[in-house]
């Protein structure tokens, strides 16, 4: 029998506001331990807390970029549950009326676009931390996190394959990028995810039994962890076991998952709402208002790269991915680059030098306006395609200007016929075989010919001219 996966993925995205869901506290990543506390955000009573207004703007913003409905009622929730973190004994959530719901992405898959629903977003606040490394004995305590506004973004069960998952979670990392929500940074915890994974038999419409796992800390290991749990629930069922509905860690190291606590026996968290929070009506005019402050997001910027500039949909795709690239491109053509021009030097030659010395766009020199003044130098045939290879990974390195780079070092190209020529000449004299091979018939041997007289000219000589002067030299036309 073959099995379908079915997937669904819980994402939590910490919103990058000054300070905390409910108090003035600072909401920055880091600092000493408990130094961005307070009351409110350590639980203590009699404390009130307030809602912070760029929280919940931003998870209006975050829905919308999802194509969530907007709830024009929503109020906060107390989840009940104990933990060490978490000094309240509740987390303030959303239960029954999330701010966002019904919305979707679409992936791009090698079969296509696939459509993955969203149930639901809703707000929360994030927890403290317990650090158990290089303590003693017992564990430390650090409340600099409680209280920082969360969002959870919970997708409908729509995902089938762990390929699926990446994809998914990319597209949800690249859509709060462009949003400016959060800085989504999962190996700093502001983007983190679990996972819902069943399986049943391939055609069938029921749903299996769900597992949870948690503790994935990158793409990568989302993948993997849905890789792997797909084969063990596969291997139980094909030798007539049953699945038990528990949780599961994943264990980078070791590749697989393993139960930590079985769910049955857990959550009944007791929601109800917070006496201490009022209830948020949310008019179409503040919706409006969010909606109009949307910068364009990825999908529009697919499109406007490849409708507009006609960029093939692998190149268009490859820059939107990369808000930083994609701003570098927009900038470059806004100076006044060719659309094409700019994304294949950006595509080829810039990304490998990134990609070579391990570094992102913003940490070398090269500014979007001296790309634009590369391709025109070219287009101008002020210098060769060849030599403004070199003269941008100089401008890369020293942030000169690509002008000043070409002027300081002599790379203005050769397109004086006469001087091209006599290097012609001697480039004949010395390669009497090509020659004869060429005036035998074989007229590709010409090709070697510009090879050499560009070699002997260190890349100077414009290849057009070289072309012609060699061609009409071997044919005795001048
Ligand atoms: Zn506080």
């Amino acid at each position: 029998m073959r099995y379908e996966m079915v997937v669904g993925l819980e994402v939590h995205i910490e919103l990058s506001t000054e300070s905390k869901m409910f108090c003035d506290c600072s909401a920055k990543f880091g600092g000493e331990a408990n130094t961005h506390v307070c009351p409110v955000c350590l639980g203590m009573p009699g404390v009130l807390p307030v809602p912070n207004k760029k929280a919940i703007d931003y998870a209006m913003r975050a829905s919308l970029a999802l194509n969530c409905q907007i709830a024009p009622f929503t109020k906060f929730d107390r989840k009940n549950y104990h933990y060490p973190d978490m000094p309240k004994d509740y987390q303030i959530s959303q239960y029954d009326k999330p701010i966002g719901s019904n919305g979707y992405v679409v992936i791009r898959t090698d079969k296509g676009d696939r459509r993955i629903g969203i149930r639901r977003l809703h707000m929360e606040e994030d927890t403290g931390k317990s650090l158990h490394e290089g303590v003693a004995a017992g564990s430390l305590l650090d409340f600099n996190r409680a209280g920082v506004p969360l969002i959870e973004i919970v997708s409908e069960p729509d995902i089938r394959t762990a390929e699926e998952a990446r994809l998914y979670l990319q597209k949800i990392r690249t859509i709060m990028l462009y949003t400016g929500v959060s800085d989504v940074k999962m190996e700093e915890g502001s983007m983190r995810c679990d996972a819902n994974i069943s399986l049943r038999p391939e055609g069938s419409s029921e749903f299996g039994t769900l597992v949870e796992i948690k503790n994935m800390n990158s793409f990568r290991s989302v993948q993997r962890a849905l890789e792997y749990e797909a084969a063990r629930q596969q291997s139980v069922l094909e030798s007539g076991g049953r699945i038990v509905r528990e949780t599961r860690h994943w264990d980078e190291g070791r590749g697989v998952t393993f139960s930590s606590r079985s769910k049955e026996e857990a959550h009944d968290y007791r929601y109800f709402p917070d006496p201490d929070l009022v209830p948020l009506e949310i008019n179409q005019e503040w919706v409006d208002e969010v909606r109009r402050a949307l910068p364009e997001l990825p999908d529009q910027r697919f499109r406007r790269y490849v409708e507009e500039y006609n960029l093939p949909a692998y190149d268009a795709r490859v820059l939107v991915e990369d808000l930083a690239l994609a701003g570098f491109f927009d900038e470059a053509v806004a100076a006044g680059a060719n659309p094409k021009a700019a994304s294949n030097w950006i595509m080829v030659d810039l990304q490998g030098l990134l990609k070579g010395e391990g570094k992102s766009i913003s940490e070398v020199k090269i500014k979007p306006s001296h790309l634009t003044q590369l391709i025109d130098l070219i287009e101008k045939a002020t210098i060769s395609g060849k030599i403004a290879k070199d003269v941008l990974v100089e401008v890369c390195f020293t942030g000169k200007d690509p002008e000043s780079v070409v002027k300081e070092k002599g790379l203005v190209q050769i397109t004086d016929e006469s001087a091209l020529i006599k290097a012609a000449e001697e480039v004949l004299a010395a390669n009497p075989g090509p020659v004869e091979d060429y005036r035998k018939g074989k007229k590709n041997a010409i090709g070697f010919l510009v090879g050499q007289l560009m070699k002997a000219t260190r890349g100077k000589a414009n290849p057009g001219l070289a072309n012609d002067i060699l061609r009409k030299l071997l044919d005795g036309s001048v």
